[in-house]
Order: structure tokens, then sequence, then C-alpha cells
């Protein structure tokens, strides 16, 4: 096992990831901006190393800083979290080059998936269902794309390869509106991603967003902990997750579970991972792979029994994967609220003073949170602050425990977004399932 980690990020999966190595008997490292110092997992670890000024370039993604704690603290891994530098695959080479082990899959498979062209047509060669498209770059042949898009039929997403954070895309209704659409894209995403590599997709109109974890060892073998819905979204932005994924066809499930995992093997990966897939009319198409752990994987914890964060650390001590497919049995429903410090009507970011935190509890009830009373929200990072989630032993039941969960939940002197929570879990319509993943927006009257 791992002898030493440096925790590279803030906040509840900082503190998520400080309880898993815990439980492995692994050193932890908490690596922190100066405003960070007060940070629960920061007192809660052996050691502590500020890394620089609260601006995120200055701190969390200062990888000189990181791999220089890493050096000063004789540590042998660093877990980059989610957001920050979990998929920056020049992050994971460095790590690996100055002698440490990166937790997550080697830097060629960050790279690979961080591209969505190349990660498409290694699915496609996997035999994962992806959107029907182009088939690659497009190129400046006009005529040829503009065939492409007919026999796709409108209307059609314009993508960067390079892309990603819900930006980079255009939706195009008309063939009248396509070449100008794909130059405008080209030149946006020349400048935001320094590289003007676009596609194009069909655009579903309708989906869910529904994904599915994996967990591999990069030693050959791999498996799946089934899916989750997270089709509730505000700006691209999950906002409430659940698992399994209701009103799935037990063969589209199967299907696509195993092609995942036939993915992992045949991609070479290794750690936790997750398929992201637009759901329509029963089929699955493939978007993106994120190669990290994700704020939702407590509802798969939940419904499967795996410590996700544990495993991950396992693997990357090398060890092979503990567990078979076999071992994995779904054991009722799971949700996930996620917290934000923010205004329940308008979205503005709200940190400040909590004077009083008081988090819910009884059975089937857990949260991840960093948050004590008399703790102070900073304003340089991103506003989640807590994440609750129940369990059950059906999606009813589970649901009517995040009704009372939230209910009972009190964080004072900021606000949070908790009154928008229990409105979407009284929705008559979440209530009964399934919704695609423009329903918030449009309860909203966004
Ligand atoms: P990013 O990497 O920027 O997050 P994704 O490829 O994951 O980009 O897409 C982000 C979101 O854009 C999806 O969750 C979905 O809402 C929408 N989207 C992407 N591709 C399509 C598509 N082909 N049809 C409809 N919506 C899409």
């Amino acid at each position: 096992m791992l002898d030493k980690v440096i925790i590279a990020n803030r906040g509840e999966i900082a503190l998520r990831i400080l309880r898993a190595c815990k439980e492995l008997e692994i050193k932890t490292v908490a690596v922190h901006s100066q405003v960070d110092r007060d940070l629960m997992h920061v007192r809660l670890a052996d050691e502590a190393v500020c890394i620089g000024p609260n601006p995120s370039t200055e701190s969390y993604l200062n990888i000189p800083s990181l791999i220089s704690a890493a050096e000063v603290t004789d540590s042998v891994a660093i877990h980059p979290g989610y957001g920050f530098l979990a998929e920056n695959a020049d992050f994971a080479e460095q790590v690996e080059n100055s002698g440490f082990k990166f937790v997550g899959p080697s830097a060629s498979v960050i790279r690979l998936m961080g591209d969505k062209v190349s990660a498409i047509d290694a699915m496609k060669k996997a035999g994962v269902p992806t959107v029907p498209g182009s088939d690659g770059p497009l190129d400046e042949d006009n005529e040829r794309t503009l065939k492409i898009a007919r026999q796709i039929g409108y209307p059609v997403i314009i993508k960067a390869s390079a892309g990603g954070g819900g930006r980079g895309m255009r939706v195009v209704h008309t063939e009248a509106a396509l070449i100008s659409s794909i130059h405008v894209t080209r030149s946006e995403s020349q400048a935001a991603f320094g590289d003007d590599t676009v596609y194009l997709e069909k655009y579903l109109e309708n989906p869910r967003h529904v994904e599915v974890q994996v967990l591999a060892d990069g030693q050959g073998n791999a498996i799946h902990l089934y899916d989750r819905d997270c089709s509730m979204q505000r700006r691209h932005q999950k906002v409430l997750e659940e698992a399994p994924a209701p009103y799935i066809e037990d063969s589209a499930r199967e299907a696509v579970l195993k092609s995942c995992v036939d993915a992992c093997i045949e991609i070479g990966y290794r750690g936790a991972g997750t398929f992201e897939f637009l759901y329509e009319d029963g089929g699955f198409y493939f978007i993106e792979m994120n190669t990290r752990v994700q704020v939702e994987h407590p509802v798969t914890e939940m419904v499967t029994g795996v410590d996700i964060v544990k495993e991950q650390l396992r693997i990357a001590s090398g060890l092979p994967l503990s567990l078979k497919q076999e071992d994995i049995k779904l054991n009722g429903h799971a949700f996930e609220c996620r917290i934000n410090a923010e205004d329940p009507k308008t979205f503005m970011p709200c940190p400040g003073t909590v004077d009083y935190f008081h988090a819910p509890g009884g059975m089937g009830v857990r949260v991840d949170s960093h948050l004590y009373s008399g703790y102070t929200v900073p304003p340089y990072y991103d506003s989640l602050i807590a994440k609750l989630i129940t369990h059950s032993e059906d999606r009813e039941s589970a649901l009517v425990r995040m009704k009372n969960a939230l209910d009972e939940m009190v964080i004072s002197g900021i606000r949070t977004n908790i009154p928008l929570q229990q409105d979407i879990v009284r929705d008559s319509k979440f209530i009964e399932g399934g919704l695609n993943i423009h329903y918030l927006e449009k309860k909203l009257g966004l």
C-alpha cells in the first residue's frame, strides 16, 4: 500500500480522500492556499503544506509547488481529486516523471480522452455506442460537410475537439447557418483552447444524462459499478444525481455496461472513471469520458457498497482489482443533492461565514462536507459546500429520506441552494422520474 499521499485538492473531496487514506493507514499531506489553512482536512491531516496564495492558478493549479510539496514531505503519490489538475495530462506526466505515483490513469490515456475526436474514435473501436456524426474532424471541404449534415439530419451540433466545461459547442438548426457556424466555433476554439479542430454530430433534443462508473487496474481487469442519472442540470452543471438511472431496459443497460468494461481493457484504463452518455428513446450515445473521481460518486458507493476512493488508492499502489464483476450487487436506490453557497434564485455565489451548521442524520443519510460552525467559505473557489446523500431500498423511500434530510439541514449565515433542492424533491414530475436534461431549466423559467 502507498505510504504517504498528497491530497492535491480542497473542500469536501479533500476530506473524502483523507478519510479513505486513514482507513487504509496511509499517511496524509494536505496542501492548501493561504486562506484554506482552516479547512477541516488540513486540521486532520498528518502534515500540511501551504502551496501558495489564494488564486487557484497560484496554488491548486501550481504544478511546481505541488511537486515540491511531494518532495519535501517524502510523499509517494498525489491524489488530484476532481477539478483543478485532475484531468491535466501534463500534470500526470510531471508527477510520474518526478518519481511519484499519480492516482489516476496514465498521462497518455488522459490525453486520449481529453481530445473529443480521439476519444470518440477509441470508443467506436471498442464498441461503445456514439452519437451519429462526422467520424472525425471537419475539413475545409464545405460540400462534404453539408452532405454529412444532410445525412445526419438537422439539428446538428458543432463541437470543438479540445472543448470542455460546456464551452466550444454550437447547435445548428438549418443548412443555411452551417458553414458560418463552423467558422465561428473554429475561431472560438482556437482562442479558448489553442486548437481549431471541430467535428459535428446529431443534436439530440430531449436526452437524459446517464453515466457509467468503472474501475480498472491497468493490469487487464476492469469492472463497472452500474450507472447514475444526472439529468437535473442547470447550465450543464449537475444539481442532483441518483443511482441507478430509472426506467432503463435491462438489455440496453447490460449492453452499455459491458461496452464500457470492454473499452477500459481496450484503452488500457487504470483507476476510477466515468463514461458519460446521452440517453434518448432507449439508445445510449457516448459523449465523453471523465478520467477521475466524480462529485456524484457517493450515490454509486451507496448502492454497490464499494468505496471508490479506496479502490483508486489500491489501484495506484499497484494492486490488482480485488473485486470481480459478480461481486457487485445493486442494492436499493440513492440520491445526492449538491449544496452550494449560492443564492437559490439568482444562483450568484454567496461566500461568507457559516454561523451555524447542523448536518442531518439517521439511517441511510450521508453528508460529505467540510463545513463546521464558524467556517468561512472563501470567494476564490467552487461554491460546493456539502453533498447530502440518502439511500434506501427503493427510489420512492430514498427520495422521502432526502426530503426529510433537506428539511433537517441547517446552514446559517450564508445563503445556500437548499430551498431549490427542497423544491425539486417535491416536484411531482421529478418524483415520477426519468426527466430529461432540459427539465430543470424549464422549471426555473430559464
Ligand atoms: P463538455 O466536455 O464541455 O462538458 P460534453 O460533450 O460533455 O462537453 O457536452 C456537454 C453537454 O452538452 C452535455 O451534457 C449535453 O447537455 C450537451 N450536448 C453535448 N453533445 C450533445 C448532443 N450531441 N446532443 C445534445 N446535447 C448535447
